[in-house]
């Protein structure tokens, strides 16, 4: 028997068939430009499926929205944007893009989100040196929810709107509400690794119909209203094309199957790993909170599960052809920002060592889950056997770390 050995990636795009009715009927029509029937309709399935009164502008990408959402906060040049340090390089690029200084912010443990604690330090300390930050950019991270009272309870104190990224938590909700209307202005994302995907694509949401208005003259090259071409501002190609509507429709029909999907995928492995010491999989803390599990992330504890760790495992997947991935760097430890001011301990450093993605697509067959799983069972149970030389230098690695942990412990708030 020839042995299937195709790659599993960590999350691929899951066409179902209405996508293509769509495009046909863009391409019947020859709606092929970013504009046309398939952008109108996909924005009011957001609408409708985000249950509020909100204005969804369709865009080529979730980056675009980020940075069209801080130009409509009015963020300029020198401005400063908090951002959440634990998350993709695209929440804080856009900052760059506009010459602003991102401030970043540490997480907390039990949503890796945005720490309260940090966040108001952060801001207080801000204007003590002169600067009142121009936004909050959060982060429900791998589709969980952030700590969205105790946030937006001090963004209020302080005035300062917040940018929220849902790239990841399409599906995901607080307290019953959508992730994507919790913002000031709120983003989606539609890349082609996200719950649902237009192939490329993003959406910014807001709550008001004038912001919508503005969002879509920066899209289209900030066009005058003139017969010829009139600019008196920098415009933008940002609008999402009617093809890539087209798809966003017949994803929409299965946004709510695909949230099951990658949930059942969330307790596939937490089946697995029910008695496994030193693992955990990464869940909400409470039952405000409800994950589409976008990804489903384990973190690992060497000590206590016999030497198994993060790279060991990851490994062990890439020779089954099996992707993962470690969790995202926190961006202050990036060579991009190292620069720039940063807030908190070392909570989001401790997660990027220890995390790990696994696969998580909602078209994962049975097969594939269970080459998933022989690698998982055969890896933790291979773990006493572990060549001498990993196990000295991982010894090494856990000294460096805890020299690590001293040091920002007697240096709580590092600023720079
Ligand atoms: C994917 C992602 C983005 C960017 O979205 P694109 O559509 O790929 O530009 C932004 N923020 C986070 C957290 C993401 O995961």
């Amino acid at each position: 028997m020839l042995k299937n050995n195709t790659k599993i990636y960590l999350s691929s795009p899951h066409m179902r068939g209405t996508e293509k009715k769509y495009v046909n009927e863009a391409f019947d029509s020859n709606w092929i430009a970013p504009l046309g029937k398939n952008v109108d309709y996909f924005e009011s399935d957001l609408k409708t499926y985000l249950n509020r009164n909100v204005f969804v502008t369709a865009l080529s990408s979730g980056t675009a929205a980020i940075h069209l959402g801080l130009i409509l906060l009015g963020v300029k040049a020198d401005d400063e944007v908090i951002c959440q340090s634990l998350t993709f390089t695209a929440s804080a690029n856009p900052i760059l893009y506009l010459q602003a200084t991102p401030i970043f912010v540490d997480s907390e443990l039990d949503t890796w989100n945005l720490c309260p604690i940090a966040l108001e330090a952060a801001i207080i300390d801000r204007i003590k040196l002169g600067k009142k930050p121009k936004a909050i950019i959060t982060v429900h991270l791998y589709g969980n929810p952030y700590k969205i009272d105790a946030v937006r309870a001090i963004a209020d104190r302080f005035q300062i709107p917040i940018l929220e990224d849902a790239a990841e938590a399409l599906g995901s909700t607080f307290k019953g509400q959508k992730c994507g209307t919790f913002g000031d202005l709120s983003v989606l994302s539609f890349n082609g690794n996200k719950i649902i995907t237009t192939s490329g694509g993003g959406a910014l949401v807001s709550y008001s119909e004038n912001i919508k208005a503005k969002a879509i003259f920066l899209a289209t090259q900030s066009k005058d209203n003139a017969i010829h071409y009139e600019h008196s501002e920098i415009g933008y190609n940002y609008r999402l094309s009617n093809i890539c509507a087209s798809i966003g429709r017949g994803q929409m029909e299965v946004l709510d199957e695909h949230v099951s999907l990658r949930r059942g995928m969330h307790q596939f492995y937490k089946k697995l790993f029910h008695n496994v010491p030193g693992v955990s999989v990464f869940d909400v803390p409470n039952r405000d909170y409800f994950s589409n599990h976008w990804l489903t992330v384990i973190t690992i504890d060497p000590e206590e599960s016999s030497g198994v760790d993060c790279t060991i495992l990851r490994l062990a997947f890439e020779a089954e052809n099996i992707e993962s991935r470690l969790i995202w760097k926190p961006l202050h430890l990036q060579p991009l920002y190292e620069k720039f001011p940063y807030y908190g301990t070392t909570i989001a450093e401790g997660l990027f060592g220890k995390g790990l993605c696994l696969p998580s697509g909602s078209n994962l067959t049975q097969s594939e889950k269970m080459r998933i799983q022989n690698v998982i069972q055969r890896t933790f149970k291979i773990k006493k056997a572990l060549p001498i030389e990993v196990a000295v230098s991982r010894k090494n690695r856990l000294l460096n770390y805890n020299l690590v942990m001293k040091f920002f412990l007697e240096n709580i708030f590092k600023t720079t």
